[in-house]
This record gives C-alpha cells, sequence and structure tokens, in this order.
C-alpha cells in the first residue's frame, strides 16, 4: 500500500471529503489537486474543499449533513462541533414510487446446501432452541443446557448446537397494553426460525402472564405431559405459512407438581430435549437454490469509512442476492429516517411507500413520548470515527439497501413468510445492534452480514454473522474476529462490485456451514426484545 494521499468525495455537489490513509494525514500535506491541510485530520474523517462561511451548508453524498457554526477555512478538519445538524424531514410530501429501478436480470445457477424444514423454509444450521415463556426459567435452563453440550450433543453428531432463548419478557408486564404484541410475536417467530428445524420446545415456569398457549400457535403442545388449559388465540392465524403444519412443541412446566426437587427438572428438560435432538439428528444437507436465503444486514460500531467501503459492498451484495431470487433484510429506523425520501422514491408500490412512512412515524412517535429523537442515535466512537451527526450516519447505512425496489415492509417481530414476503424488504427495528439482530431473527433471517468500523465482537447463536471490517487497520488487529476486509477498497485493491460478488459466494460458503470467527470462538450475544409497552 503506498502512502500518497487518498481521499474521496462521494457526490460532484460535496464540498467535503473524507480521508483514506491509515492514521490519517498530516498538517501540510497538500492534496493533488485540492487545499493544504491546515490542521491533521484523522482517518475517516473529513476535510473542507473549499472555504465555507458561517451558515454554509455543508454536503456529503450530495446531501446537506449541517450547517457551519463559524467559518471554516479550505483544509480544515470539519468535525462534529463544526456542524449544526438539520431538523429531519417531514414525513409529508415525500417523492412516492418515482424512481425508476435500474434494470436486475435473475442471477440463475446458485445453490447452497441447507436443511429443508416442513413449513417450506430452509436452515444454514441445524440447532435445537429452547424457547422460554419468562425469566424465572433462566437459571435452571443455564444448568440444563450445560448438560446437554457435555451429554447429549456428543451422541447426536449431526446437530450444531443447543441454543437458549432466554430474555427478560413473560412476566411484571403490561401483557395486554397497546404495544404487548411487539415482544410477544418476536418470541414466537424467533421460536419457528428456520435455523431451528421446526422442533420448537418450550421451558415456562407455570404462573407467569406469558403462557405458553399464547406464545405459540394452539393446539401444537403434543408432547405436553399434561393437555393445557383452554388455548388463549393471538389472530395471527397464518402463523406457520399454511396450515397443519404446527411443530409438535416439547414442553416443560417448572412448577408441575411431578417435579420433586431441581435434580428432577432440569432431568425433565434433559429428557425432552433428547426427543428433539433424535429427530435433528436425522437431518441432512441438501442442494438448495440461493433464494432460499434470508439475509438480515446490519452496521454497529460505524465510522465514516462504513458508509464508502463496507456499507456499498454489502449493497451490491444485496443486489446479487435479490438476483439471485433471495430475501434481504435491511433495518433500524433511526438509521433510515433522514433517507425516507430516497426509501420512499425506491417502494415499488406507493402503497409499500406509504408503509415505509407508517413506521417512520409509528417511530417518532416512540421517541418523542419518550423526550427524544434521532439525534439520540449517535455514539462517542461514531463521532471519533467520524460521523458527525445521524444525517452523515444514516445516509452511509442505506447503502446496505443496493439499489433494487423495496418489495416489502415489516413492522417490528413480523415474519416475511408469513406475510408472503421477499426480495428486499425494510423490517422496522431499533438500531441496537441486538434488538436488531433478535428481530431480524424474528423475521426469519437465516444469514446475517454486519459491518463495523469502529469494531464489535458482535455474534448470534441462533444464526451465523459474517463480520465485515470497513478499513484494513481494523481488519489486521483483530484479524480472528473480522471475516471480510472491506478495507481494500480504500486502499485501492479491489472494487466495490468485486468485493460484493466475494462476499456473495463466502454467503454461500457459511450457509453451507463454513464457520463465521464468531462461531469459532463461540461468540454470541444475548437476544433482546424491543419491548415499546409498560412493565408493571
Ligand atoms: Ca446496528
Amino acid at each position: 500500500m503506498n502512502n500518497a494521499p487518498r481521499t474521496v468525495r462521494l457526490h460532484p455537489d460535496d464540498n467535503v471529503a473524507v480521508v483514506l490513509n491509515d492514521g490519517g494525514l498530516p498538517a501540510g500535506t497538500a492534496l493533488p489537486g485540492g487545499p493544504v491541510l491546515r490542521e491533521k485530520v484523522p482517518q475517516a474523517h473529513k476535510l473542507a474543499l473549499v472555504d465555507l462561511a458561517e451558515g454554509d451548508a455543508v454536503l456529503r453524498y450530495g446531501v446537506v449533513i449541517g450547517r457551519a457554526n463559524r467559518a471554516i477555512p479550505a483544509g480544515s478538519w470539519v468535525h462534529e462541533r463544526l456542524l449544526d445538524m438539520p431538523a429531519a424531514r417531514p414525513l409529508e410530501g415525500l417523492p412516492i414510487s418515482t424512481v425508476q429501478p435500474p434494470l436486475m436480470p435473475p442471477l440463475e445457477g446458485y445453490s447452497f446446501q441447507g436443511y429443508r424444514n416442513a413449513d417450506g423454509s430452509v436452515g444454514t444450521r441445524n440447532l435445537l432452541a429452547i424457547t422460554t415463556t419468562v425469566q424465572c426459567v433462566a437459571g435452571v435452563l443455564d444448568v440444563a443446557l450445560a448438560r446437554i453440550r457435555r451429554e447429549l450433543l456428543p451422541k447426536y453428531p449431526n446437530v450444531d448446537g443447543v441454543v437458549g432463548l432466554e430474555h427478560s419478557y413473560g412476566c411484571g408486564v403490561a401483557i395486554d397494553a397497546t404495544d404487548a404484541y411487539i415482544p410477544i410475536r418476536t418470541l414466537r417467530h424467533i421460536s419457528l426460525n428456520p435455523n431451528f428445524g421446526g422442533e420448537v420446545m418450550v421451558l415456562s415456569l407455570g404462573c407467569e402472564k406469558l403462557q405458553p398457549e399464547r406464545l405459540l400457535p394452539p393446539g401444537s403442545f403434543r408432547l405436553a405431559p399434561k393437555a393445557p388449559a383452554a388455548p388463549a388465540p393471538q389472530g395471527d392465524a397464518g402463523l406457520l405459512g399454511r396450515p397443519g403444519e404446527a411443530p409438535i412443541v416439547g414442553h416443560v412446566r417448572l412448577q408441575d407438581e411431578q417435579h420433586v426437587g431441581f435434580a428432577s427438572m432440569v432431568d425433565d428438560v434433559l429428557a425432552t430435549a433428547e426427543r428433539h435432538l433424535q429427530r435433528l439428528d436425522q437431518r441432512r444437507r441438501e442442494t438448495v437454490p440461493a433464494s432460499e436465503l434470508v439475509v438480515g444486514v446490519q452496521c454497529g460500531g460505524s465510522d465514516a469509512l462504513s458508509g464508502i467501503t463496507a456499507n456499498p459492498a454489502v449493497g451490491a451484495c444485496t443486489d446479487l442476492l435479490v438476483r439471485a431470487g433471495a430475501t434481504v433484510l435491511f433495518s433500524e429506523v433511526t438509521e433510515v429516517r433522514d433517507a425516507i425520501d430516497q426509501l420512499t422514491a425506491r417502494a415499488a408500490t406507493p402503497a409499500i411507500a406509504q408503509q415505509m412512512i407508517d413506521q417512520m412515524a409509528w417511530y417518532d412517535a416512540y421517541l418523542a413520548r419518550g423526550g427524544s429523537d434521532r439525534s439520540a442515535n449517535t455514539t462517542p466512537g461514531n463521532k471519533a470515527g467520524g460521523l458527525s451527526n445521524i444525517v452523515e450516519k444514516a445516509m452511509g447505512s442505506i447503502v446496505k439497501s443496493g439499489s433494487a425496489p423495496i418489495a416489502g415492509v415489516l413492522g417490528p417481530g413480523e415474519k416475511a413468510s408469513t406475510k408472503g414476503l421477499k426480495g428486499l424488504l425494510y423490517a422496522a427495528t431499533p438500531a441496537s445492534d441486538f434488538i436488531c439482530g433478535t428481530l431480524q431473527l424474528a423475521a426469519g433471517m437465516n444469514l446475517h452480514i454486519f459491518t463495523t468500523g469502529r469494531g464489535t465482537p458482535y455474534g448470534l447463536a441462533e444464526c451465523p454473522v459474517v463480520k465485515v471490517a470497513t478499513r484494513t487497520e481494523l481488519a489486521t488487529r483483530w484479524h480472528d474476529l473480522m471475516d471480510v476486509n472491506a478495507g481494500r477498497i480504500a486502499d485501492g485493491e479491489i472494487g466495490i462490485d468485486a468485493l460484493g460478488l466475494e462476499m456473495f459466494e463466502l454467503l454461500l460458503d457459511v450457509a453451507s456451514g463454513r464457520r463465521t470467527w464468531a462461531e469459532h470462538h463461540g461468540l454470541a450475544n444475548s437476544l433482546v426484545l424491543f419491548n415499546p409497552a409498560p412493565v408493571t
């Protein structure tokens, strides 16, 4: 890699450029065809290409990311303290389905080795998941999980692992509150994620508000030790896509009289788990088309290179996935809010554009209820990484969605296949890495791609996570945590489309069983439910 100064200006209208060199550029550096730097500018940070007067618009991506709050001479470092953030774009008068998307011919002949499920979905892993109805059971479950891993899994080599779906919901909550449907349907849909093979097992306490019959389809508790009380249907009749395909649910209830002492509870969990493991172990991978992938794209610990290297490459990969018939979920409301006009313009139909607007409006109101707004999104690390505010961050975030028309919208916790949706989908979620990942699992995600500039060891036990570094310094230092180095784009070694193709091929390998670094090390974050409803 050479040490010549390298900067990038992303749009002809931009009056700032971003420094690409590892370690930044020192004061006095003469930029080819540009100003001489008046001060050191760190990597991924912006410099003024022209003299800016107080009040002048500062443009990146051809979008006003802020206004100069004092005079900024050409060659200066343009950091967040020099910019005032513009107001959020109103949700009225937006362009609706105005963009004629580029012609995207189908991509045929790509496949992976996956696990076909009875409901028509395909898993990329063969996992036993144990659903919980309430946090009270988590301690018992943890003891049981350790024993399952030690005593049972070695007997069932075709099973990739066992996952406890633990969470803080289920009791002590206002379960009939207006927004309680969000955490409940999230848990329900995660239990039915394609990576769990339809082998739903539930561990409950007994007295909690979230009874198993409220969580899962009525009539599915065929292995329950006792017939459950009258089910309380929750609507959502199309839960499993097709009728008659309800999973067989193994159910252990800790307060049942048959449990005498702690050991009998753990033994019961193990015996029930073993029945599921026996069936899961019979499954084998088979060749399935790439269209069976449901890929969640997300970013976390972003820097200003996220929008130049990793996210555009993910966008190129997204376009390939969509052309191959796969489903791609992009999310993170506060990171698309400032680009809503670009997204409504790309909506396949006016109805889809309206659903996007409805999700933004719901989230604006949710934030306002807490006396906050979208500007609460950015972190100290984002700012140290050169992202001045949420407007700049959002412009770099939405490029993960590529260029395809937006074919559908999911509310928080909704599942794509239940709504009959495929292709590029907007799944409305908070931007929090764990909450977004949790909601994408509920949406049916069987593969996850995650970009980071600052660096995060993020992983999920439920689904492989392919992590992409935005810069070479991070990819080198975290050589056994990052799966892809998109910093090669900034280094001039590879183009965006070529890296997108490389990622697409890596995703097919990982879907077929190749382990990610996070899987290699066993790194997994907790599920975190989005619960906008009150607790009691
Ligand atoms: Ca995130």
